[in-house]
Formats: structure tokens, C-alpha cells, sequence
């Protein structure tokens, strides 16, 4: 059961990775960021004007050029995720040794995979899984990690050895 958990998440994430998702979001936002310090730090009066009175330009001029460049912070912060992080064209994984089984191919790529509990952020299911990258190959293999599901009255895989 935690073999089937632990092959569906590194299904999910190997799909989510080739969507992009994460990139584009992170590129996203650093445009968002980028466009709200820009405008902040370099025209502050496009805010404030027709404010009144307490919202003088005197009085948040400062303000929203601090904020501005904190904008682009972040925003060039986004820019490094995105360009460091994981790219769509990266298949999951790292590379693992051997032939596939199913299809034949030295395909195998296989990760560290943790499944976790909605509701609590529990662990359910950790362990390595090993999926085959040939497009249309169902193979898939996963080793759970023992102490995690069940553990408490578990004998252990020393114990199981033993009896
Ligand atoms: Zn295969």
C-alpha cells in the first residue's frame, strides 16, 4: 500500500515538473514584483497623487521608495528561483542503473519521494521510487523507508529477518 502512495506522488510530481507551473508562477510574481517597486520606486507621485492631505508626497515619497526597492528584492529573488529551480525540460529524477523491465530501455530514473497526510503534515510514506522515462511505459517500483507507517509495533526488518 505505501509501494502504490509513494509511485502516485512521484507520478504527480514528475507531471507537475514537466508543466512548468513552478516557472511560470515564479516569473510571474518577479514581473508582478518587479512592476510594483519599479512604479513605487521610481514614481512615487504616480501614488499619491490626487491624495489628500495626510498622504502628502513629502510624507510617503520615502516610504514608497523603501517599499519599491523591497519589491525588487523580491523580485529578483523570484528570478533566482525560477532560473536555479527545476526546469520543465529536466526529467525527474536522477538516473538509475539498468534496463527497464517493462519496455527494455535504460530509462530507470528514481527518487526520494514523501507522501504526507493532509490533514495532519504527517509523513505516511516515504521511500524511493524508480519510474521508467520512456513515454507510454507504466513501470514503476518503489522501496518504502522502513519506521515511518506503521511503526511503533513493528518488529522491524531485523525482526522480521529473525521469525
Ligand atoms: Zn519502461
Amino acid at each position: 500500500m505505501d509501494e502504490e502512495l509513494l509511485i502516485q506522488e512521484a507520478l504527480r510530481q514528475r507531471r507537475r515538473q514537466r508543466t512548468g507551473m513552478s516557472l511560470a508562477g515564479a516569473l510571474a510574481l518577479a514581473v508582478f514584483f518587479a512592476a510594483v517597486g519599479f512604479l513605487l520606486a521610481a514614481h512615487p507621485g504616480a501614488i499619491t497623487i490626487g491624495l489628500p492631505y495626510p498622504f502628502s508626497p513629502d510624507f510617503l515619497g520615502p516610504v514608497l521608495t523603501a517599499f519599491g526597492v523591497i519589491a525588487l528584492l523580491i523580485a529578483a529573488s523570484f528570478v533566482v528561483t525560477a532560473v536555479s529551480g527545476p526546469r520543465p525540460r529536466d526529467p525527474w529524477g536522477e538516473p538509475a542503473p539498468g534496463d527497464c523491465p517493462a519496455c527494455g530501455q535504460p530509462a530507470l530514473r528514481s527518487g526520494e519521494v514523501t507522501v504526507w497526510e493532509a490533514s495532519t503534515l504527517l509523513a505516511v510514506a516515504s521511500g524511493t521510487v524508480t519510474l521508467c522515462g520512456t513515454p507510454g511505459c507504466p513501470h514503476a517500483t518503489a522501496g518504502p523507508d522502513r519506521g515511518l507507517a506503521g511503526a511503533g509495533s513493528s518488529p522491524g526488518p531485523l525482526g522480521r529477518a529473525a521469525g
